[in-house]
């Protein structure tokens, strides 16, 4: 299981499966994957107003067929796992499911599914940010037999996914008067704060050890562009002109 942690926490320490003897590979953040269906208990129903998780379940269905259907970054993706044989059949591929509160999404490779953490990734945006760093994943796993299992594959599959999703998103609100220099250069710490964060919430590693993996594989796994052709940077025409463009790169709809 490749766990994401909730975007804002950098340190998904709660993430971890500390105390176990053996890995967990983060089922344990899933509880739904492991076959329990989450059930309230009657006193959390009546105490902390939980028992709504079906409301939650539909909505979350929502959100993700409205990306499904409008999202430029999510369409192109779609467009792009369908031509390297790995069509996406929502029904099958994608589960809204309650997870653990440390992570907002995942990647389950033995049944090959994306979870959405229904009860954590609540708006179409942030549901938007999971399916698309998700679809990495999937896309990885598809195309190279990625092994999950190796932390260099898992660390090398995080920086892709920071780097076409989540620190473009961020990186180009924050541009301002920095120059080219300084935007590289904190694009590049977002890639690997954010990789070694997601290494550190299913492997039990230690920072140094989780940055050391990162950086290891970095030049190679930042450098790969596929599938979406080059970083997207949100409030741009980037989402739009890559998924116009999804032809050259050999990905028909
Ligand atoms: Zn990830």
């Amino acid at each position: 299981m490749n766990a994401d942690a909730v975007p804002p926490r950098d340190n998904p320490s709660e993430g971890q499966s500390t105390g176990a003897t053996e890995e967990k590979w983060g089922y344990d953040l899933y509880p739904e994957r492991r076959g329990d269906k989450y059930k309230p208990s009657l006193s959390s129903i009546a105490w902390k107003g939980e028992g709504r998780e079906h409301i939650d379940k539909i909505k979350c269905e929502r959100n993700v067929w409205n990306c499904v259907q409008k999202s430029p970054i999510i369409k192109l993706m779609m467009a792009s796992l369908k031509s390297a044989g790995c069509e996406i059949d929502i029904r099958r591929h994608i589960s809204c499911e309650v997870c653990d509160v440390s992570v907002s999404g995942g990647y389950d490779p033995e049944l090959n599914q994306v979870v959405v953490c229904q009860n954590v990734a609540r708006s179409e945006g942030m549901t938007q940010g999971v399916l698309a760093h998700e679809f990495i994943h999937m896309f990885d796993y598809c195309r190279n037999k990625l092994d999950f299992k190796n932390v260099e594959h898992l660390a090398c599959t995080e920086i892709r996914a920071a780097n076409l999703t989540h620190c473009s998103f961020f990186s180009a609100m924050g541009q301002g008067d920095a120059s080219p220099f300084h935007i590289a250069k904190a694009h590049q710490d977002c890639v690997k704060n954010k990789a070694a964060a997601s290494v550190m919430a299913v492997r039990r590693v230690s920072k140094e050890e989780a940055m050391e993996v990162v950086n290891r594989v970095f030049d190679k796994c930042y450098n790969d562009l596929e599938p979406i052709g080059r970083r997207v940077r949100r409030n741009s025409f980037d989402m739009q002109k890559a998924y116009s463009e999804r032809f050259i790169y050999g990905y028909d709809d």
